[in-house]
């Protein structure tokens, strides 16, 4: 079975259905895009596959464990340990440096001061982003500052990383310049990556595609070996 696999997921927001029957699968290492028009679930599916929404029915399973049944305390620790999370806007501390912003997740978990800023600073090579390291996040272009984000992402070494519209924010030559680090890190070490985004171009760097459609999904691959 897939690393991480949730089927048949329902979830109404009071009468509104958001997922009428959605799910998705992905493997350790692999690139998975959830596709499709605004308004569909699209966002909905990646937050109850990531434990932060709990859907009406169906169910969510990862590394062999289900989890959408896990009290909310359980669900928390397994998305701080074992989860990475990227979204379109507004997700870096302006008033922390870029390095402590890569940290956070480290220092959430525990992980000392010193340690923490160790593990962040080869992320500055390996993105393109030396010498920013004490810049004030707020003072980054949208570009460096989605690069920090996905530097924040991955840097707990994460199982998945979720990807809420990465891109979305930035220019499409900065935003394939971000896809391409991401995919590139990601299957550096083995992170599988749950994307959502409705640009066929940013889809393009996907193993596996989902497209979601009023709440249901149809799975496609993508003919990319993985
Ligand atoms: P997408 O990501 O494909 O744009 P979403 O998953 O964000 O779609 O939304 C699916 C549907 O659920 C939409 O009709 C949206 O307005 C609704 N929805 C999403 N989140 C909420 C929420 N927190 N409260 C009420 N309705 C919501
Ligand atoms: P996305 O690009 O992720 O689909 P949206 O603008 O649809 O972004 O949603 C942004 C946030 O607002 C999400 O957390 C979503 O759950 C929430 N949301 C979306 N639609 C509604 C709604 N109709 N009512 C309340 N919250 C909503």
């Amino acid at each position: 079975t897939a690393l991480l696999e949730a089927h048949d997921l329902t979830l109404s927001f009071g009468e509104t259905p958001a997922l009428r029957g959605a799910g998705l699968a992905v493997d350790a290492g692999e690139v998975l895009a959830i596709m499709g028009p605004s308004g569909s679930g699209k966002s909905t599916l990646l937050h109850c596959a990531a434990g932060i929404l709990t859907p009406d029915a169906g169910e969510v399973h990862f590394d062999g464990r289900r989890i959408d049944t896990l009290g909310e305390a359980e669900r928390s620790a397994l998305r701080r340990d074992r989860f990475g999370f990227v979204f379109q806007f507004g997700q870096l501390v302006p008033e922390l440096t870029a390095e402590e912003n890569v940290a956070l997740p480290l220092l959430l978990s525990g992980t000392r001061r010193a340690a923490a800023l160790a593990q962040a600073r080869p992320w500055f090579a390996r993105l393109g982003l030396d010498g920013l390291e004490g810049r004030r996040s707020g003072e980054l272009s949208g570009g460096q500052a989605q690069r920090v984000a996905l530097a924040r992402g991955l840097v707990t070494r994460p199982r998945v990383l979720f990807a809420d519209e990465p891109t979305g924010a930035l220019d499409s030559l900065t935003g394939e310049q971000v896809m391409e680090l991401m995919v590139d890190a990601a299957r550096g070490q083995g992170t599988a990556v749950v994307l959502v985004t409705h640009e066929a171009r940013v889809a393009a760097y996907a193993d596996r595609e989902v497209i979601v459609r009023d709440g249901r999904s149809t799975a496609l691959s993508t003919g990319v070996a993985s």
